[in-house]
């Protein structure tokens, strides 16, 4: 019984903030920092040192992938 509801979702654009592009998942932050999947691959030694967590540069806050 999985009736799925389609509740009015507000409609989430992501926006990589990085590369600008919208790759309809972004990795985000409380702050509104995004980034897309491939800036993080790109630069995944920057936004993380153990591929576990990765900090946002805007509030430097600590996220888990
Ligand atoms: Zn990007
Ligand atoms: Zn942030």
């Amino acid at each position: 019984m999985s009736k799925i509801r389609t509740k009015k979702r507000r409609k989430q654009e992501y926006v990589c903030h990085l590369c600008g592009a919208k790759p309809g998942f972004c990795w985000t932050c409380k702050c509104g920092f995004q980034v897309c999947t491939e800036c993080m691959k790109e630069k995944i030694n920057v936004f993380s040192c153990n591929g576990v967590t990765w900090f946002c540069p805007e509030c430097d806050e600590w996220h888990v992938f």
